[in-house]
């Protein structure tokens, strides 16, 4: 087993009592069925029309969920506010460029090119601590993020929060209306989930919502469907791995977990680009 291998191998073992919702332990769980299904989706021919690759630059895409000073929960849903700062601080120093998903998207396409290193912070489900502690560290690099964000949300980031991160470069991803497991849902609640939010968030924010994070980031071939089916142009998970876009169906993503030192954060995402070239 590599050192990645042992790393998740513990945090599975930490995150037992994780029930289903936000649930990293569990999509974790899950990876080697949605790795099966995600690389079942077939790529269209590089220079097809409109989604052929022009470039299949891997990028690492990490997730966050809490970022605050004590750890209050699982250890793969809270990073420590200096942790947050060191890690930011790490990827600076190590030429890393924070993306959003559509500049990821249109380097794949052909229509821009992104910056060497590319790296995408996305942030799950619209927690208060997203507004007030992360994305003002962000905004002294400048960078921008991903909120994928639950629509109704019991989470308490108000409206006028989220408008603030838009201003700030931050790109709204669907995160479904109430965050239900989709492979759970009926036909009908899986169109809801999917459509709803999509037209939901492009309404109330103004922007275009063209990337859904599946809840607890389970999908199987059905929920694939569906989210292309609804519109988007890809989807994220939560196995490990770096996003390529033959993997556009369900990307990998790399979990950041409470304590993990900076040499473990800089070679999970190395190792998971190498994998992926
Ligand atoms: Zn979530």
């Amino acid at each position: 087993m590599d050192p990645s291998a042992r790393e998740l191998h513990r945090l599975r073992l930490v995150s037992l009592g994780l029930a289903l919702l936000c649930a990293g332990a569990v999509a974790l769980a899950a990876a080697p069925a949605i790795a099966a299904a995600d690389g079942a989706s077939a790529a269209p021919k590089p220079g097809a029309s409109p989604h052929g690759w022009v470039r299949q630059t891997p990028v690492p895409i990490l997730v966050y969920h809490h970022v605050q000073r004590h750890l209050a929960g699982y250890y793969l849903l809270y990073v420590g506010t200096s942790q947050f700062a060191s890690q930011l601080r790490y990827l600076r120093s190590h030429g890393y460029h924070p993306v959003t998903m559509q500049q990821v998207w249109d380097d794949w396409t052909g229509k821009q090119r992104l910056p060497r290193h590319p790296v995408v912070l996305t942030f799950d489900d619209g927690y208060p601590d997203q507004y007030f502690i992360a994305a003002p560290q962000l905004r002294t690099y400048r960078w921008p993020a991903v909120l994928n964000l639950v629509v109704d949300r019991g989470t308490k980031l108000s409206d006028s929060q989220v408008r603030h991160m838009v201003r700030w470069d931050w790109e709204i991803g669907s995160h479904t209306p109430h965050h239900p497991i989709l492979t759970h849902c009926s036909p009908a609640a899986l169109r809801r989930e999917l459509v709803d939010s999509r037209r939901a968030l492009e309404h109330k924010f103004g922007v275009p919502v063209d990337f859904v994070c599946y809840p607890g980031g389970i999908s199987d071939r059905r929920v694939m469907r569906a989210a292309r089916a609804a519109g988007y142009l890809a989807a994220t998970s939560i196995h490990y791995g770096a996003a390529t876009p033959r993997g556009r169906n369900a990307f990998p993503r790399i979990a950041v977990y409470w304590g993990e030192s900076l040499a473990t954060f800089g070679r999970r995402m190395r190792q998971a680009v190498a994998r992926a070239r």
